[in-house]
């Protein structure tokens, strides 16, 4: 993939003045930051004025997964702007009607009835709004590690720092550990026992917390950002049996992991379990136009059969962003996407990422599924220690750092928090493509292998 226009620097100077001149960006200090201007993208890559080219392993913030520009979702998008742009949510529209029944045709179980949103937050947030309509309680328990997007209950839910700045003392959230064996908070030396420590610690939560107090129990089903870890067998089942003990609602948030990102269309199949709800976004549409939303089994579904549910969204399913979902889920099922992501990374990114683990001291553990995998970077693989600080920044986190800046000088663009990195393709990563990105990794990680 060669870039489709000359590399034009003075063209990049202006774009990025601009930007400094009127954008407030995200997650940043404003003085402190010098976004990348970027030119174009498609499918795997993305290019700069300068005419460098990356790779992106980080699909956007994990959501290309059919990569960028694919011709046919561009296409859907421009037809149905010339056909009907946009229109409220109270009407029928065919658009909407067709991405919902394609959405509800692939989720597990009987998650038929879909709530759509702008994006991953506000899927979140009205999860635990039908929840607590649902069940009449109040209280919401959520993992440490974890995240759920930056507004209101969606951030107090969230494990990751970047809640501490905002959170408001909580109301009503209960964070619990979930499994993550090699940072085990139980101090476990199996899977299993791992497992079972941790469903014990959730049972004893909520015997405390009061059972009857408590209306969900919100699980990223393989934790993203907070690191990939995939849950050990059992967990997710055991979880399933306590909420239907308990009378809770199990919402499981598959905004990252869902849509092909585990190699399957929702990482709930690996585990065989069905939520009561879940939250999706991202993938939903390769993020070619803001859409999220929540699949709502029928049992919740009929507690607003004849109560109206009081929540909505002026752009809740807009046409664009369905047009969007029905042609992407389209191309998935053509192209065979979610088949190709698990068998990349069976055969090509699994493989590859532990063969780097066993020359690279600065590896402590690879961990993943499909297009989604994460390497735990250490100081020392006997004590484990990270690589950096946990939440590090400026100095602490040269080797961080140091890491990112050459993986791009490789042609990588890595995606990096915290003492990891992730290896996020678009799910249908070319094997050369993942191949080439194995290799930028590897020169990289020699980078960081200075810092153990
Ligand atoms: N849940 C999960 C698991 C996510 O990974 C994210 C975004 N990274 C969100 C929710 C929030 O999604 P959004 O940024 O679209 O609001």
């Amino acid at each position: 993939m060669t870039p489709h226009v000359e590399p034009d620097p003075q063209a990049g100077a202006a774009v990025k003045a601009a930007d400094r001149a009127h954008v407030f960006h995200s997650w940043s200090a404003q003085g402190l930051i010098d976004p990348l201007a970027v030119a174009g993208a498609e499918g795997s890559y993305f290019w700069d004025y300068d005419g460098n080219r990356y790779l992106d392993f980080t699909s956007g913030l994990v959501y290309t997964n059919i990569g960028y520009q694919h011709p046919r979702v561009v296409a859907a998008i421009q037809e149905q702007a010339a056909k009907l742009t946009t229109f409220a949510p109270a009407f029928a529209i065919d658009v909407r009607s067709e991405a919902a029944r394609l959405i509800a045709e692939r989720t597990p179980g009987d998650l038929n009835k879909i709530f759509f949103t702008n994006g991953g937050a506000e899927a979140v947030e009205n999860a635990v709004r039908m929840a607590r309509l649902h069940t009449g309680r109040h209280k919401v328990l959520s993992a440490f590690r974890s995240y759920h997007g930056a507004t209101s209950t969606a951030i107090n839910l969230t494990g990751d720092p970047r809640r501490w700045a905002s959170d408001t003392g909580s109301a009503g959230v209960v964070r619990f550990w979930a499994p993550f064996l090699y940072r085990s908070p139980f101090y476990a030396e199996t899977e299993q026992q791992e497992c079972e420590r941790a469903l014990q610690h959730l049972e004893d939560t909520i015997a405390f917390e009061g059972p009857a107090t408590i209306a969900a129990i919100v699980l990223e089903t393989v934790p993203g950002t907070a690191g990939i870890m995939v849950p050990p067998p059992g967990y997710l089942a055991g979880v399933r049996a306590i909420c239907d003990r308990y009378g809770i609602v199990f919402v499981l948030d598959e905004v990252m992991a869902g849509f092909g990102r585990t190699g399957k269309w929702f990482a709930a199949e690996h585990f065989d379990v069905v939520p009561d709800l879940m939250t999706f976004a991202k993938g939903v549409n390769s993020g070619y136009v803001p859409l999220g939303g929540v699949a709502i089994s029928e049992e919740i579904a009929a507690t607003f059969a004849t109560r109206p549910y009081p929540g909505g969204l002026t752009y809740s399913g807009h046409p664009l962003a369905c047009a969007a979902a029905v042609a992407t889920i389209q191309v998935m099922e053509d192209e065979k996407v979610v088949e190709h992501a698990a068998r990349i990374g069976e055969t090509v990114l699994g493989p590859g990422l532990r063969e780097l683990a066993e020359r690279h001291p600065s590896v402590g553990e690879v961990r993943g599924m499909g297009a989604f995998w994460a390497l735990d970077l250490v100081r020392n693989k006997e004590t484990r220690e990270p690589l950096v600080p946990y939440n590090a920044s400026g100095e602490a986190n040269a080797p961080m750092a140091a890491f990112g800046a050459a993986a791009k000088k490789h042609g990588l663009w890595p995606f990096i928090n915290m003492n990891r990195t992730h290896a996020v393709p678009a799910c249908n990563v070319s094997e050369a493509e993942a191949k080439e990105g194995l290799a930028a990794l590897d020169a990289a990680l020699s980078v960081a292998d200075e810092h153990t």
